[in-house]
């Protein structure tokens, strides 16, 4: 990172502050452009830091043109990772990151899980892919509005690099962007979330719910096993205690596991009394799996229940999926696949 190029070669701080304004605020392209730096510590730069630690791969646009997957190649390792923007027709330019290869968590539904897990990314990996679009969308005179962490991996995971990340998104120095705009998901690993938030993170947190009970929470993802949806329920309840903010819950709907009527029920009891925004996900079918997207009625009854109940949710629209970019769908197809390291603590 840059801060190290700066400490070894003994350069004083204004040096950090013409970087940091050129790199991400007027979001350079190379560090040739670095025109606040004479062109000899530039060469320097240039030669002993890369300027993105990823290799653009492949960029797909889906048909309508909202939404632009990209494939990257990590220099470090050579393996592969997918970032998505979804450009909004409010004028809204969400980028989905990755913080992993693969991931380790193995939730039955998702095409990440059934990659194993490959590894996790630094912080500059994280910023490198935000940055990528942050550069295409500069020269539309549009920036980036919102990063959601909801590409592949599990944040939680990867603590460390995520805040690091964050610090990035979030200087005033930096990229600047309220932390209003970022949003953390977790599939629920409980300690690492109360440590985000000791740690100050003032973002948005969304939970992959996916059920309403146990039981069943436990046969989609082996991590409600580790962290049951009582520990986690009450975790989330404190935290929505000290910020008074809102908890929005993932749930995918996949035909007659999660959607009937006794589902939707399940959840308005869980939810009824509580601070909570449900996203509901139309299941995005993949390969490695044969279940179905929930249908129109069970959907319209699911909803039926809910709206009767108080509960606030949404539908989420999906984009992408004709270039697989949608949820659940980021996997490298061509990685060879990784030895999974089932699920871990
Ligand atoms: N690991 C974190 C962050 C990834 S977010 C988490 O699970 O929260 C990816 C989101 O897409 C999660 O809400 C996940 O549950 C959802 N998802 C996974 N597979 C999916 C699929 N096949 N269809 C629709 N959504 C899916
Ligand atoms: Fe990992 Fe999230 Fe996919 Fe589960 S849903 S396997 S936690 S990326």
């Amino acid at each position: 990172m840059i801060e190290e190029f700066i400490k070894t070669h003994n350069l004083p701080n204004f040096r950090l502050k013409q970087f940091n304004q050129q790199f991400y605020k007027e979001s350079i392209k190379n560090f040739g452009d670095l025109s606040t730096w004479p062109k000899d510590l530039r060469d320097k730069l240039a030669t002993e830091v890369d300027f993105m630690d990823l290799e653009l791969e492949k960029e797909y646009i889906s048909k309508n043109k909202d939404t632009i997957k990209v494939l990257f190649r990590r220099k470090v390792d050579n393996q592969r990772i997918e970032t998505v923007l979804m450009k909004h027709r409010d004028g809204r330019n969400t980028v989905c990151v990755s913080c992993m290869v693969g991931c380790p968590v193995n939730c039955t539904f998702c095409a990440t899980g059934k990659m194993g897990f490959g590894g996790n990314l630094s912080a500059k990996e994280i910023v490198d892919q935000v940055m990528y679009f942050q550069r295409q969308l500069h020269e539309q005179d549009d920036k980036v509005t919102n990063i959601v962490f909801m590409g592949m991996g599990e944040p939680m995971l990867n603590l460390p690099e995520v805040e690091k990340s964050i610090e990035v998104f979030t200087n005033p120095d930096k990229l600047g962007m309220s932390s209003r705009r970022l949003t953390i998901s977790t599939s629920g690993y409980v300690p690492q979330l109360k440590k985000l938030i000791d740690d100050g993170f003032k973002g948005r947190v969304a939970i992959s719910l996916h059920a309403p009970n146990q039981e069943l929470r436990e046969k989609l993802m082996p991590v409600a096993k580790l962290f049951p949806l009582e520990k986690l329920i009450e975790a989330l309840d404190d935290y929505v205690e000290i910020t008074n903010k809102r908890i929005s819950y993932e749930y995918v709907m996949i035909k007659d596991v999660n959607d009937l009527p006794e589902h939707a029920n399940q959840l308005a009891d869980l939810f009824e009394d509580r601070l909570a925004h449900i996203n509901l996900i139309p299941y995005n079918p993949i390969a490695e799996r044969d279940f179905q997207r929930t249908t129109n009625n069970h959907l319209r009854e699911f909803t039926r229940i809910l709206t009767k109940r108080k509960i606030h949710y949404t539908i989420r629209q999906t984009m992408g999926d004709d270039v697989n970019a949608a949820c659940g769908q980021l996997a490298d197809r061509a990685n060879k696949k990784h030895q999974a390291k089932k699920i871990s603590g």
